[in-house]
């Protein structure tokens, strides 16, 4: 149960789930929400009253999100006085009511404690990581065209070279490891790799991958993609990226047969010009996909990814369409879905009310589509396109647009909510 030092809802209901991974809303579900570190709080406080209105608004009061808060990084240790930066409570009362949002959580470089994101991923198995990238009108780009951007990237989010299996350099274990390869391999009768390496392991599972891809071909079938593109580097990691992109057609042809193509199909059968409703399946090599991405963002959809590939191309995509301030995300598993800010917790504006609260707004957004609350989304939506639209705009957006009303972190969740009708 949360934390006795914590409000809990006294009334609601708990979301239940489909036996194909999808939330069962009930009309007052308690909801819970981590603040996060850094400027989490900040945004977080900005982002909260606009996800009520939106709702209030809507729905006049037949439905109702009852917040519920969890404690995780510095808030955790500080309330609870131990090291304890995730508490076994947070993450059962993520298990115990489904959806949940939450601010950045703060992870040092290099030594110190492991990424409390990377692990409540991996303990709420939630495998895949959403990140959609539109453009909201107004907001200044670098590139010409971002309005051609309309890409939701669905990045694995359990294994590959983020499943935190490494060995220091010089450490018995990383030495006993590459004597055993180097027992195994040489070249030119040389063992391959020096001894004194650091030791990182690279896990890519057919498991993990057809899920992954699976749950972003349904995406597009729901949402109306017309294409799911498997990003890869299999011309160097065969055995892992390469089967990546096996395993993401396989995925295809066997679980979506009648609903996908590939490429070839596509111009050998087809002429070049997919049958309405059908979902075209490509491959692409993930440095050529950052290419594709600036020149013919058009041509993609639905981009499915291994764990580091995605971290990459979304914040890339993100820049090319304003940046992370506006970046949205989600993880999500078939029975959890956590819904966050792309953006790490910016500690140096902590505390200023200043930062962009648009990603955690926007995360918001998704939160309520992945709930069914679509109406109450798109009046979210409506009402920062206004504020943009007005040139209301925070620190980060106004230092790019000329005539901008430069506003705080809260005073542009203000501005939202006065546009919301
Ligand atoms: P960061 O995203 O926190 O900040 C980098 C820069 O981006 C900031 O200095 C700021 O200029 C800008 N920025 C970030 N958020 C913004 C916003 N909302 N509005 C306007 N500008 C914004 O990245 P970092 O400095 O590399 O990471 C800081 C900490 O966050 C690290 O400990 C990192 O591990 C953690 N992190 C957490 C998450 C997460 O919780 N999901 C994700 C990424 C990083």
């Amino acid at each position: 149960m949360p934390s006795d030092r914590l409000e809990t809802p006294t009334t609601g209901n708990t979301i239940t789930w489909d036996s194909h991974g999808r939330p069962i809303v009930p009309d007052t579900p308690i909801i819970p929400f981590i603040e996060g570190d850094g400027t989490g709080p900040d945004i977080w406080r900005a982002a909260r009253p606009v996800i009520d209105a939106a709702v209030r608004k809507t729905y006049g009061g037949k439905k109702a999100i009852l917040w519920l808060e969890l404690l995780a990084g510095a808030k955790a240790q500080d309330a609870l006085g131990c090291e304890c930066l995730l508490p076994e409570e947070t993450l059962e009362a993520l298990t115990r009511y489904g959806i949940a949002i939450k601010g950045p959580l703060t992870t040092p470089v290099g030594g110190g404690f492991r990424s409390l994101n990377v692990t409540l991923r991996q303990r709420l198995d939630l495998y895949a990581c959403i990140r959609p990238v539109r453009y909201v009108p107004g907001i200044p780009a670098p590139v010409r065209h971002p309005e051609k951007v309309d890409l939701v990237i669905f990045r694995e989010n359990t294994e590959d070279v983020y499943a935190g299996v490494e060995w220091e350099a010089e450490s018995p274990a990383a030495r006993e490891i590459l004597e055993q390869i180097n027992a195994r391999l040489s070249f030119e009768g040389k063992p391959l790799l020096p001894i004194d390496s650091a030791v990182g392991i690279k896990p890519m599972s057919r498991r993990n991958t057809q899920r992954l891809v699976a749950r972003a071909i349904q995406y597009a079938a729901d949402h109306h993609y017309d294409s799911v593109t498997l990003v890869h580097k299999g011309n160097i990691m065969k055995y892992t990226e390469g089967a990546f992109r096996d395993w993401g057609y396989q995925t295809a042809r066997e679980m979506f047969g009648d609903l996908t193509l590939t490429e070839e199909e596509l111009f050998a059968d087809f002429g070049g010009k997919a049958p309405a409703g059908r979902i075209v399946i490509k491959d692409r090599i993930a440095d050529a996909m950052f290419q594709q991405l600036l020149l013919r963002p058009e041509e993609y959809g639905v981009l499915a990814t291994p764990n580091l590939n995605g971290d990459y191309l979304s914040d890339a995509a993100a820049a090319q369409v304003g940046g992370l301030g506006m970046a949205p995300g989600a993880n999500v598993g078939d029975r959890c879905a956590v819904f966050e800010a792309t953006h790490g917790s910016a500690p140096k504006y902590a505390g200023l009310d200043k930062v962009n609260p648009g990603s955690l707004i926007l995360s918001g957004v998704e939160m309520l589509r992945f709930m069914g609350w679509d109406e109450a989304a798109d009046l979210i939506l409506k009402g920062l396109r206004d504020t943009i639209g007005d040139g209301i705009v925070t620190y980060d957006l106004a230092r790019q647009m000329e005539n901008a009303k430069e506003v705080s972190c809260s005073a542009f969740g203000a501005a939202i909510q006065s546009r919301m009708g």
